[in-house]
């Protein structure tokens, strides 16, 4: 089968990407932590402690548009979809920060919401997904962090249902750390095949979903969701057995879907 031999080519394309990824520098121990209150999915860090974890942490306990959220009940509005305009990213790094696998990429292109456009910076992985839909959630949910010149946020939410492995995640699962470190990236990451074929999408105004959980982030998220394989959702799951932050309040926000 044809699509068994792109398969195993792949896999050692896969294998020579991981030999070649470079280690690079891991934190030194008496380097300050990314925050200065250790933050975490549970126990005494857990999202129900991060408002009291740091001054600036105010949002996640008393913000009113906080994610991630349930985006049933969405309203199909005639509104324009957004517009990613990705191109395949060639290095950058990924990383292991204790909390997820993040890629930082540069000049993997823009997303165009709304007439303005923002700069793809990283994307990260969560498990299980944060967004849900009706309650239920996805094994695996990636976000793409984009910023624009002022600071605004725009983040593309993509879900994972398990099915078809997806041959990015494994090139990125090969080189992550298997402990909180970086390794330099060194394969192409095509990125238009983490966006689904069809572009409906929910969105609404929302948050950082980690502290301190500023209320900046314009959301999508992608109604269709991409597959990733039992082994890869796996790989990811033992290392970050649970990092998606409870579902938060909608008050007084809609979300829209939409169509098409
Ligand atoms: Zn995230």
């Amino acid at each position: 089968m044809t699509v068994s031999i792109r398969a195993s080519l792949m896999l050692s394309a896969l294998a020579m990407a991981a030999l070649t990824a470079a280690f690079v520098d891991p934190p030194a121990a008496d380097e300050a932590p990314i925050h200065p209150k250790h933050w975490a999915y549970g126990g005494e860090g857990g999202p129900a402690h991060w408002g009291e974890l740091a001054p600036e942490n105010g949002p996640c306990a008393s913000g009113a548009q906080q994610s991630p959220i349930d985006l049933a009940g969405a309203m199909s509005a005639s509104i324009v979809a957004p517009q990613p305009h990705w191109q395949p990213a060639h290095g950058g790094m990924v990383i292991n920060n204790s909390h997820t696998i993040q890629v930082d990429v540069s000049n993997g292109g823009s997303l165009s919401l709304d007439g303005q456009d923002y700069a793809l910076k990283q994307f990260h992985f969560h498990h299980p997904s944060e967004h849900t839909i009706d309650g239920k959630h996805f094994p695996l949910e990636v976000h793409f962090v984009h910023a624009s010149g002022n600071g605004d946020l725009a983040v593309v939410g993509v879900l994972f249902a398990e099915g078809a492995s997806n041959p990015d995640l494994d090139a990125i699962w090969a080189t992550a750390p298997g402990r909180e470190g970086k390794a330099a990236v060194a394969f192409d990451i095509d990125l238009a095949k983490f966006l689904p074929a069809k572009h409906d999408a929910f969105r609404y105004e929302g948050s950082l979903t980690t502290p301190p959980c500023s209320e900046t982030v314009h959301w999508t998220v992608m109604a269709s969701p991409q597959t990733a394989s039992a082994s890869q959702i796996a790989a990811f799951s033992a290392l970050f057995p649970q990092n998606a932050r409870p579902v938060q309040p909608l008050n007084r926000r809609y979300v829209l879907k939409t169509s098409g």
